[in-house]
């Protein structure tokens, strides 16, 4: 059990704090800048020691094997996406048959609109939402077009009644008998709030809908139990909370009650195993998640996956939703005491069980705001048109780093250092 919390503002009390943390040694094992603080685990996570070790284990096979590589060595390659499928299944709350690391998340969703979005009678439409991250919606967008249908009457978007977070009573009205199925995020991008995805699976299941979740923002950060929920399918990048690497090959998940169902996408590498070799030109494809896989994987954008996993069953998702909670309770709470008069607004959920695994900070200046932090070593995000996100992260943030990056914040607004920086966004924000 963690301690108790109750906020006060000086440093020593950040340091008791990390004295406390049961999660504290995982800290040594990333690769974290001396004189910076990484606030931005939540677009990418950061290397760790034991991810670099997998991925140096399979670039060993690839020089010692060649090809055999595939059967043989540290970890054969053959079975790493369904390896990495069963470790990654507590995580979602899935059995590890219904979980699979392949792909990318905007190739996943394709695969599995392709797989399960089946327009029929009078249920043609698809059910999305206006905060959703803009690939998804692409993607969405041009499923449609594929069956000739026009996205503009076809994607009904749910709207937000204040632009920061969607109410599940306006998404269960807009679920009509013209809807085939439903993708919403698990997390919205911006303000992290958690959707109730037990309510909302329910409520699609009801109507005899189907109903996807995008898991970016929340894998590795908050405990799910897709399984137990009844989600149909659910797909997820590894390289924000969970730490994989730039571009890992992400996570998809399809409940078991699927199994069979043909996939929208085939390709070979969602046989059954023992059938992919034999080369014939009728597919059988697995009778797990697995079938959803298209093509060979990327091997060494699977690697780190390995030893990144193995540090989440270790920690544990409870310990790791425990710690994310306090600290990011810690950052709202200093900031209303430091920087309560200098005009941000936190654009996130206050209740613990509405936020995910980072805080929003609205504030009209935050394109060079956040300029002026990365100048100081505080490296946040920034989403136009007015969001500085902050993550600190239960595996290798400090309660410390919190502390300083929240002076240097106060710094920085006090003595307007932000002012020297254009208030534009770079090409990557
Ligand atoms: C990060 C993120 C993506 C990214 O998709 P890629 O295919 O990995 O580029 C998609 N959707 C959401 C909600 C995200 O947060």
């Amino acid at each position: 059990m963690m301690m108790p919390y109750s906020f006060e503002p000086d440093a020593d009390y950040a340091a008791q704090l990390d004295r406390e943390d049961i999660l504290a040694r995982y800290r040594d094992e990333f690769y974290l800048k001396p004189d910076s603080i990484y606030l931005d685990g939540n677009s990418l996570g950061l290397l760790s020691k034991r991810a670099e070790q997998t991925l140096l284990e399979s670039l060993a096979d690839w020089r010692e094997l060649g090809i055999d590589g595939w059967m043989e060595g540290n970890h054969p390659w053959f079975y790493l996406s369904e390896k990495l499928g069963e470790l990654t299944a507590p995580l979602v709350g899935a059995a590890p048959e219904e979980v699979i690391v392949s792909g990318s998340t905007t190739v996943n969703l394709h695969q599995l609109v392709a797989t399960f979005y089946k327009p029929e009678g009078k249920r043609t439409k698809i059910l999305a939402d206006e905060l959703n991250f803009p690939s998804d919606i692409y993607a969405l967008q041009s499923q449609l077009r594929i069956h000739g249908y026009d996205p503009d009457t076809y994607l009904i978007r749910v709207k937000s009644r204040d632009g920061r977070f969607l109410d599940e009573d306006d998404i269960i009205e807009a679920m009509t008998e013209e809807i085939a199925l439903v993708v919403l995020p698990t997390v919205l991008y911006r303000s992290g709030q958690i959707l109730d995805m037990e309510r909302l699976t329910r409520a699609a299941n009801d109507r005899g809908i189907l109903i996807g979740f995008d898991g970016c923002h929340s894998i590795g950060a908050i405990p799910h139990a897709f399984s137990d929920w009844g989600v149909d399918f659910a797909y997820w990048c590894n390289y924000k909370h969970l730490n994989g690497g730039p571009g890992a090959v992400a996570g998809l998940y399809v409940n078991s009650k699927h199994f069979g169902t043909k996939p929208g996408l085939a390709g070979w590498f969602g046989s059954r195993k023992d059938k992919q070799f034999d080369m014939e030109h009728v597919l059988t494809p697995a009778e797990t998640a697995g079938a959803y896989q298209i093509g060979t994987p990327h091997v060494l954008s699977l690697a780190p996956l390995l030893g990144s996993l193995e540090m989440f069953a270790e920690a544990g998702i409870q310990n790791i939703r425990e710690k994310s909670l306090k600290i990011n309770r810690y950052l709202m709470d200093l900031i209303e005491h430091e920087l309560g008069d200098v005009g941000f607004k936190i654009g996130s959920p206050v209740e613990d069980f509405k936020r995910g695994g980072h805080v929003s900070l609205e504030h009209k200046e935050a394109a060079r705001i956040c300029k002026a932090l990365k100048e100081k070593g505080i490296i946040p995000d920034f989403r136009a048109p007015n969001i500085v996100r902050l993550a600190p992260v239960a595996l290798y943030t400090s309660y410390t780093d919190v502390w300083n990056a929240v002076q240097m914040l106060k710094e920085i607004m006090d003595n307007k250092l932000y002012e020297k920086f254009s208030n534009e966004r770079g090409v990557v924000a």
